[in-house]
C-alpha cells in the first residue's frame, strides 16, 4: 500500500522534496485501514503535517478508502550523533526516556482542539474529553529563573488538586513564554495521578462561543451544569473575557461553584489582575484569591537549555556556537525561538545547506525584525544625513549653517533616547563635542518639536525611521 501510496506522491511533488520527505519514511504496519509510518523525528513529523497533509490524504484515501487513517511514529535518536534508534531497548516505566510516541492523525478530528468538548447533558455519565495535549508535560517544560514559581505553583496543583491554597492558580506572562504549555502539563500530570477526575481544558475564546452559542439555542443552565460537573477547570487566555459581560457573568456562577466544591480552577492570561481591562470588580477579586504566578522572559541560559532540549528531541545535531548564537539574539518570546531553530533545520536540510552562522544570522534577522532593535550611534547619524540629504562628515563637521546645526542636535537628540549612552560619550561620537552641547541639544530638540510645524515632522519621521 505504502509503496503504491509513494508512487503517486513521487509523480506529484518535486524530486528533491520527494527525497528528503518521503524517502526516510519506513512502512511499519497497516491495520484496519490504519496505516503507520516511521518517520525520523518530531521536526518530520511536524513538516509533513504542514505541508503534505493534502497529498497523504489523498494517497491514502485512493488506496485504503474513505476510512483510511495515517499514524506516525516518530524516532528518536539518544543523542547528539549517535543515530542509532533505541526505541525498543528503554525499559517503558522510564518515562521520559521512552522515546517512541505514536501520534494517531486519523485525518478525522485530526487536532483534538477541533473537537467541541461541550456535550449537552440529559444523558447522565456524558464523557468529558479533556482537550489536553499530551506534549506538553512538565517533563519538557524546563525550569529556569523565569518559570520556576509558576512550575512549582503548577506541580503543587497538580499534585494536589483543589487542595492547595493555590485555587485559583493564575498564570501570566508575555506572549509566547509557555503559558499554554504549562496549564497543559498541570491538566496532564493531574490525569496521570487522578485519572478519574474529570479534567477540562479549555481556551477562553472557544468558552465564549460556546456560551454564546447555548444562549442562542436556549440552553443556557445546560452550559452552566456542564461546567460545574468538572474537578479541573483550566481556561486560556482569560484576558479574552474582557469586555463580555455576558461570558464574564456566566463564569462568574461556575467559578463560585466549582470553588466552592473545591474543585480546581486554572486560568491563565496575558496580563496580572491588576492590569487587566473591562473585567468585572467581582471577578478579579477572585482571581485574586489563590496564587497569580508570573511567566517572565527568560534567561539565556534558560534560553539554551530549551533550544538543546528540542534539538535533542528531534534528533537534531546542531554546533555550540550557532546555539548560542540563535539564544542570545532573541530574547523575549520562547515561541520565536523555536520557530528560529525550525527554520534553520527546515532550510538546511531542503536546500543541502549546511548550517552556518550566516544562515543562523539570516533567520534571527527575520524573526527579530519587528521587535526593538538596539540602533547604534553611528546608525542614527546615517540615518540622520541621509534624510537631510548631507554626508555624516558634513553632519559632524564645526560649521554653524543652520540645517546642519539641526541636523547634529536631532543625531544628539536620538542618540540620547535610543541608545544607552552618556551624554558625554554621545558628544564624543558626533563630532567630538562635550557632554554640555549634547544636554543643550536636548532641549533644543525638545523645544522647538513643541513650537515649530516643521521641525516637529522632522522628529516624527526621523522616528519612524529609527523605529523599524
Ligand atoms: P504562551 O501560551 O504563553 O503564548 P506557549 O505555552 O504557547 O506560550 O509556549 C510557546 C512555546 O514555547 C511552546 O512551544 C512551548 O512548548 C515552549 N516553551 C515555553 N516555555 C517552555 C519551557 N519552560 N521549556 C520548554 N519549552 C517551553
Ligand atoms: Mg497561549
Amino acid at each position: 500500500v505504502w509503496d503504491n501510496c509513494l508512487l503517486f506522491i513521487k509523480d506529484n511533488i518535486q524530486p528533491q522534496a520527494y527525497k528528503t520527505w518521503f524517502e526516510p519514511i519506513v512502512a511499519v504496519k497497516l491495520a484496519d485501514k490504519a496505516l503507520s509510518i516511521q518517520v525520523p523525528s518530531k521536526f518530520f513529523y511536524e513538516w509533513l503535517e504542514e505541508h503534505y497533509v493534502k497529498i497523504l490524504k489523498v494517497a491514502l484515501t485512493k488506496e485504503l478508502g474513505a476510512t483510511a487513517k495515517l499514524v506516525y511514529i516518530i524516532r528518536m535518536e539518544n543523542t547528539y550523533g549517535n543515530k542509532q534508534p533505541f526505541t525498543e531497548k528503554i525499559p517503558s516505566s522510564n518515562r521520559s526516556a521512552v522515546k517512541s510516541q505514536a501520534i494517531d492523525v486519523s485525518f478525522k478530528n485530526k487536532s483534538p482542539e477541533l473537537k467541541n468538548p461541550f456535550v449537552i447533558p440529559g444523558i447522565r455519565n456524558v464523557k468529558i474529553e479533556s482537550q489536553l495535549n499530551p506534549n506538553y508535560n512538565f517533563d519538557n517544560f524546563l525550569e529556569g529563573d523565569s518559570n520556576r514559581l509558576a512550575r512549582n505553583a503548577g506541580l503543587a496543583v497538580s499534585a494536589k488538586p483543589g487542595g492547595t491554597s493555590f485555587n485559583p492558580l493564575l498564570i501570566f506572562g508575555g506572549v509566547g513564554l509557555g503559558k499554554t504549555h504549562l496549564a497543559h502539563a498541570i491538566g496532564v500530570d493531574i490525569k496521570d495521578k487522578y485519572p478519574e477526575k474529570t479534567v477540562l481544558y479549555i481556551s477562553a475564546e472557544k468558552f465564549q462561543q460556546q456560551y454564546v452559542e447555548s444562549v442562542r439555542k436556549n440552553n443556557r443552565n445546560d452550559f452552566i451544569h456542564f461546567y460545574q460537573l468538572i474537578d479541573v477547570l483550566i481556561i486560556d487566555d482569560v484576558q479574552f473575557l474582557s469586555g463580555k459581560a455576558g461570558t464574564q457573568d456566566v463564569f462568574f456562577h461556575i467559578f463560585n461553584h466549582l470553588h466552592q466544591n473545591g474543585k480546581q480552577v486554572i486560568l491563565t492570561s496575558d496580563k496580572a489582575p491588576v492590569d487587566m481591562q473591562d473585567i468585572e470588580q467581582r471577578l478579579l477579586s477572585r482571581f485574586k484569591w489563590g496564587l497569580s504566578a508570573e511567566l517572565q522572559t527568560p534567561d539565556f541560559e534558560t534560553r539554551i537549555a530549551i533550544l538543546k532540549n528540542k534539538l535533542y528531541r528531534d534528533g537534531v545535531e546542531m554546533e555550540e556556537d550557532i546555539i548560542n548564537y540563535i539564544a542570545k539574539h532573541i530574547k523575549s518570546n520562547i515561541r520565536e525561538l523555536e520557530g528560529a531553530i525550525i527554520s534553520l533545520i527546515a532550510q538546511s536540510s531542503f536546500n543541502r545547506k549546511e548550517v552556518t552562522i550566516e544562515l543562523a544570522r539570516q533567520i534571527v534577522e527575520k524573526f527579530v525584525k519587528n521587535t526593538k532593535r538596539e540602533v547604534s550611534i553611528d546608525y542614527i547619524q546615517k540615518i540622520v544625513s541621509d534624510y537631510f540629504q548631507m554626508d555624516v562628515d558634513t553632519l559632524q563637521s564645526k560649521t554653524r549653517k543652520r540645517h546642519i546645526v539641526q541636523a547634529r542636535q536631532l543625531a544628539m537628540f536620538f542618540a540620547k533616547k535610543f541608545t544607552k549612552a552618556s551624554l558625554a560619550s554621545i558628544g564624543s561620537q558626533i563630532g567630538k563635542r562635550d557632554h554640555a552641547t549634547v544636554l543643550h541639544a536636548c532641549k533644543t530638540v525638545d523645544n522647538l518639536s513643541t513650537t515649530d510645524k516643521q521641525f516637529r515632522k522632522y522628529v516624527e519621521d526621523l522616528t519612524k525611521k529609527l523605529s523599524v
